[in-house]
């Protein structure tokens, strides 16, 4: 279901801006229907009110939970089924420091195909609609407190931009996050910047750079648009300051293949407005990388960091970073051919 079908709907129940405002915040913020200093009844045009129940039920069936994994590090990783049977993964991070974050996917599989990724290696299934990705966000507000979304997990953002940043502005207007803790991230796409610099709400920007060389890159995401990093940070660079929220750069540190970028790095991105993220790649089965050494890592992160390019490193355990999402999908899918029972879960 689009965005456009869900407000003819409302319209249909004689819903004016103000009618769809309050629903989509009760939906999207998982607001109890007894919430707020005006009660719903009186507010709601009737026919908009006894339907209520039955709109925000089938907005959150859109998703069935199908299992639900927590981890050592405090995330949790959720594997939704779709109506089609497909199923998308989102996780909720470890809580910190007043960040109640959320990693959504924004597509069933990926055509990127990151050498480093799960997700990538299956290609793209399909494309969420704008309300299967809101439904990750007010089906997981559920379960938790959520006050960031990244866009981070399957899927490659700037490859459905229509839906995504319906989502994002969504989200900003009725989900009640700050812009700033809207994450929108990329490998880099000429499509996108132009758009996020025109939306109302301007979310942050994560840019997956992972090296400054033009054919290591092609190499890591073979079907990335082949745009030269250099010029990509440009545009990122540009957009931050614009939308006053520094850049993300996300980078997946892999051992032999872009651990030693040292000076090109600093000479890349050294007066940015910008953060680098270093993430150790954890090893998965049947992906041919390795995890550097912890120490070396960090040692790479604090000499950036002397040279002028704010660095820290991450250690995920896969959560927050794309790539890490689609382990539990493919795990399962996995067990699944191989007969395994799954123990479903209810939400
Ligand atoms: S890392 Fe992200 S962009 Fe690359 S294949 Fe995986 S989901 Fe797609």
């Amino acid at each position: 279901m689009s965005i456009p079908d869900l407000d003819a709907h409302l319209l249909q129940l004689g819903a004016l801006p103000q009618h769809r405002s309050r629903v989509l915040r009760h939906w999207l913020q998982a607001l109890p229907l007894e919430h707020g200093r005006r009660p719903l009844q009186g507010f709601l045009p009737k026919a908009l009110h006894e339907a209520l129940p039955e709109l925000l039920a089938r907005w959150n069936g859109q998703l069935s939970l199908h299992a639900r994994e927590g981890a050592a590090d405090g995330s949790e990783r959720l594997l939704w089924l779709l109506q089609d049977g497909q199923s998308v993964e989102s996780v909720l991070l470890p809580p910190r420091a007043k960040s109640w974050g959320l990693c959504v996917s924004s597509q069933v599989g990926c055509a990127v195909g990151c050498g480093f990724c799960m997700t990538g290696q299956g290609g793209l299934i399909r494309q969420l609609s704008a309300l299967e990705i809101l439904a990750q966000v007010a089906r997981a507000r559920k379960m938790r407190a959520v006050n960031k979304v990244v866009f981070m997990g399957m899927g490659e953002p700037a490859h459905n931009l229509d839906a995504v940043l319906a989502a994002i502005e969504a989200l900003g207007s009725e989900g009640g996050f700050a812009h700033k803790q809207l994450v929108f991230s990329t490998v880099g796409d000429e499509r996108v910047f132009p758009r996020l610099h025109a939306a109302r709400v301007k979310p942050a920007l994560a840019l997956s750079l992972h090296t400054t060389k033009p054919q290591l890159r092609r190499e890591l995401l073979p079907r990335a648009p082949a745009l030269e990093p250099a010029w990509l940070v440009e545009q990122a660079d540009a957009y931050a300051r614009a939308s006053g929220y520094p850049l993300q750069l996300q980078w997946t540190l892999l051992e032999g293949v872009n651990d030693a970028e040292e000076e090109a790095i600093v000479a890349l991105l050294k007066g940015r407005y910008a953060l680098l993220n270093l993430i150790p790649f954890n090893t998965v089965p049947g992906l041919p990388y390795r995890r550097p050494s912890w120490d070396a890592a960090r040692q790479l992160a604090a000499r950036l960091t002397q040279q002028g390019v704010l660095t820290k490193l991450r250690d995920s355990a896969g959560q927050d970073v794309e790539g890490g999402c689609g382990q539990l999908r493919a795990r399962i899918q996995t067990e699944r051919v191989r007969r395994i029972p799954i123990q479903a879960v209810s939400a």
